[in-house]
């Protein structure tokens, strides 16, 4: 990967396309200045200093018409997000002009980007490492300031720091193993094996570590999939309501309005959450209803939390029983709503394996109680990431699959030492472990996968 250091020069818009004060236009590559400088007017690009903006006029050489007034900021390598030349031209915005600046450095010697291609060449630049280059995505989709933190983490480096940290050592380890077994009549497979024990010991350790991050990390990432479940009328849209700090589910007073599965993002403490409000699931042949019934099983089967909301001034009815059970195995909260009016819900009727804790009392319509359930999410799920080195978090299943792969390799080592099996098979294992962290980072890595994973990102990235 590394050898490849010359590539043409591409070109893209880095701003969500739309009205906007400025639109970004983006080149990068070994002419991007030139290019750029072919289509401007009033500066000369070639002889402005390093990392300046400039004013001046984009016009189109074939037709000598103008095309925008802008600034544009010139960026020679190395010191640039890819390493190579970047030039930003800031247009005024809108679709037209922003497009015809793009397409007018098409025609003048740019290739449009892939999606994600300059942060491809970040990497492929040997900028950023493919953890880095994750985060630039998450850093881009991030809904709370907690996962953006997070984001800028990751991009700082801290895990690939760590994890090209557990390579090394796995390569001392490996050279000495080599040594030992060039000259077997300084040691013993004895001294060799309790060499690589220990190492594998050792690694396997910090990748538990890293492992117990990665249920929060991939939380703040992702978001918590959360499902809100009640019979009809309970008060589920107007929780949804009261959580995603907005009017977007439909309330009404007439029982089983709510059919369709409501998708909506809260901010609990920083915790991105997925909000899914559901039909009530009873048993129904109206077909509509059905619809939303299965939808709403599905719901309870996908979710992280299910929110079980109860009626406090009704009594338990058979309705609030079955979904008690039906979540009986989910990480739940049991909200009893409608505080606020007179209570006719006997607690001793709830099942008596409910942890009083996940119990809470509130009215949605008078918004109290509602801090209680943001607590209760909270220490449900945040136990308070464990300090790793350099507080390095795993941020998605990527991260985690290759995580449990490279742990599986040392689990091998451990065994196959236990098993008296020969040096170099044990070798082997240890290898595969320095093989698998090594994708997680990118020097390893496989090229399809370098494509798939940039190929996620949007245009202009
Ligand atoms: P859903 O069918 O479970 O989604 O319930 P809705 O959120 O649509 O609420 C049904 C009805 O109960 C509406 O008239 C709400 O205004 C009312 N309601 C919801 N929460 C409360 C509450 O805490 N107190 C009172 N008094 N009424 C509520
Ligand atoms: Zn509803």
């Amino acid at each position: 990967l590394t050898e490849i250091t010359e590539f043409d020069t591409i070109a893209a818009i880095s701003t969500p396309l739309g009205e906007g004060a400025i639109s970004i236009v983006r080149l990068s590559g070994e002419q991007a200045i030139e290019i750029a400088n072919k289509v401007t007017r009033k500066v000369d690009l070639t002889q402005v200093a390093s990392h300046t903006i400039n004013y001046g006029h984009v016009f189109d050489p074939e037709t000598d018409q103008n095309i925008d007034e802008v600034m544009i900021s010139v960026m020679r390598a190395p010191k640039t997000f890819t390493r190579e030349d970047v030039v930003e031209i800031n247009t005024h915005g809108g679709i037209m002009a922003t497009n015809l600046v793009l397409q007018t450095l098409l025609s003048n010697g740019a290739r449009l980007a892939e999606p994600g291609e300059f942060t491809k060449r970040a990497f492929l630049n040997g900028r950023i490492d493919l953890t880095q280059a994750e985060s630039v995505m998450d850093i881009i989709r991030a809904k709370t300031d907690k996962a953006m933190q997070q984001a800028l983490n990751q991009l700082d480096g801290s895990l690939a720091h760590l994890i090209h940290n557990l390579r090394q050592e796995i390569l001392e380890v490996l050279a000495q193993v080599e040594v030992n077994i060039d000259y077997p009549e300084y040691d013993t497979d004895e001294m060799t094996t309790k060499l690589l024990l220990e190492k594998a010991q050792e690694v396997s350790q910090q990748i538990a570590g890293l492992l117990k991050t990665a249920n929060e990390g991939q939380i703040l990432n992702h978001g918590l999939q959360t499902a809100i479940i009640g019979k009809p009328n309970v008060g589920k849209s107007s929780l949804l309501n009261v959580l995603a700090h907005q009017q977007r589910a439909i309330v009404t007073d007439v029982a089983g309005t709510t059919r369709d599965v409501i998708e909506q993002m809260a901010n609990i403490n920083g915790i991105p959450l997925q909000l899914v409000d559901t039909a009530g699931i009873h048993e129904t042949d109206n077909k509509v209803e059905r619809l939303g019934v299965d939808r709403s099983l599905q719901a309870i089967n996908d979710a992280d939390l299910v929110l079980m909301l109860l009626d406090g001034s009704r009594p338990l009815e058979a309705e609030d029983q079955r979904l008690l059970s039906l979540t009986q195995n989910k990480k739940r909260i049991i909200i009893i709503n409608k505080m606020d009016l007179p209570q006719a819900l006997e607690i001793e009727q709830l099942p008596t394996n409910i942890q009083q804790e996940n119990v809470v009392r509130i009215s949605a319509v008078a918004q109290q109680g509602i801090d209680q359930i943001e607590e209760r999410i909270e220490q449900l799920f945040f136990t308070g990431i464990e300090n790793t080195a350099n507080n390095a978090v795993v941020t998605n299943a990527r991260q985690v699959g290759l995580l449990k792969q490279a742990q599986q390799a040392l689990e091998d080592v451990k065994s196959g030492i236990k098993n008296q099996m020969p040096i170099d098979l044990v070798q082997i294992d240890m290898t595969n472990c320095w093989d698998k962290l090594g994708e997680i980072t990118g020097e390893s890595a496989p090229d399809e996968l370098i494509t798939q994973l940039f190929s996620q990102f949007c245009v202009g990235k």
